[in-house]
């Protein structure tokens, strides 16, 4: 099931998409169900199994806004760096990677973005924020937790994950460089395009058989399988729940795959009036323009 938020002249709701990709108004249908995307995760998996039924039924919505699946998480969204090989390398040879020791992280590298950076698919990134010219994408699979929990341990840690979903881990690389740090490269508003769809995890067993790419203007830049992160899914909900509670609704973007701007000599960096698509095979696509 690919679930939803998003508005229409009723108000914000969640939805799901059907096989055909239309949207459904699945609490039209089951009224019991909440109506936030962070309240049915909380539901736990007898509300999943009410909007699964519901979907069948549920009446095509048109004309609507899809929103960010989960517009303000718990809290910030995780981020994890360098987790993917190829990226490591790249990322290490660019010049931009101000606090680096090692090419490859002995250790998950992980970092946050506020909510005030998520927007939805279709919704512009604001250029205008980063005015030192360093704007680049970076595609990402991200971990939606389910049941939360301290200290979960690697072989229960898929039990804890409701779904999946796409984000676009948007960077000022000079901002990220100047302050060796990630959060002021990667935190401003707008930099955190999230959704189309959460994929439910059932759909999604092994998520090291999910397919990213990324284009640029039509331009492939990234294609990648799930399977090359060096720290896979339960390494990194048992590094960061290791002291930290998780709770439903916290997002874990799980790093980018080799392709990004700072990648190519010289840089491509975004500019206004491009577009960065990312597709995840069962997710959807999350496309925003760079305005
Ligand atoms: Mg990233």
């Amino acid at each position: 099931m690919r679930l939803v938020t998003f508005s229409d002249a009723a108000g914000v709701r969640i939805g799901a998409m059907d096989e055909a990709g239309a949207l459904r108004d699945i609490t039209a249908v089951a009224p019991s169900l909440p109506r936030d995307m962070l309240g049915l995760i909380a539901a736990g998996p007898a509300a999943l199994a009410t909007a699964r039924d519901a979907l069948g039924k549920a009446p095509v919505v048109h004309g609507a806004k899809i929103l960010a699946p989960i517009p303000r998480p718990p809290k910030n969204v995780f981020c994890v760096g360098k987790n993917y090989h190829e990226h490591a390398k790249e990322f290490a040879g660019s010049g931009f990677d101000g606090g680096a020791k090692d090419v490859v992280p002995p250790f998950p590298v992980v970092f946050s973005k506020p909510h005030t950076a998520i927007i939805a698919t279709g919704e512009p990134i604001l250029s205008q924020l980063d005015p030192t010219g360093g704007l680049d994408y970076e595609g990402e699979l991200a971990i939606v937790i389910g049941t939360g929990g301290r200290g979960i341990s690697k072989s229960a840690a898929l039990s804890h994950v409701v779904g999946y979903t796409i984000i676009n881990d948007v960077t000022a690389r000079h901002l990220q460089k100047r302050h060796s740090q990630w959060v002021l490269g990667k935190g401003l508003d707008s930099f955190c395009p999230m959704g189309p769809a959460i994929l439910t995890a059932d759909e999604a067993p092994d998520p090291t058989k999910l397919r990213l790419i990324t284009h640029v203007n039509g331009e492939k830049r990234q294609d990648a399988l799930v399977a090359d992160l060096i720290f896979d899914v339960p390494t990194l909900i048992e590094a960061i729940s290791a002291a930290i509670t998780l709770e439903p609704g916290d997002v874990i973007a799980t790093g980018t795959p080799v392709g990004v701007g700072i990648g190519f000599t010289p840089p491509k960096f975004l500019k206004k009036g491009d577009v960065v698509r990312i597709e995840i095979s069962g997710i959807g696509i999350l496309e925003n323009p760079v305005a």
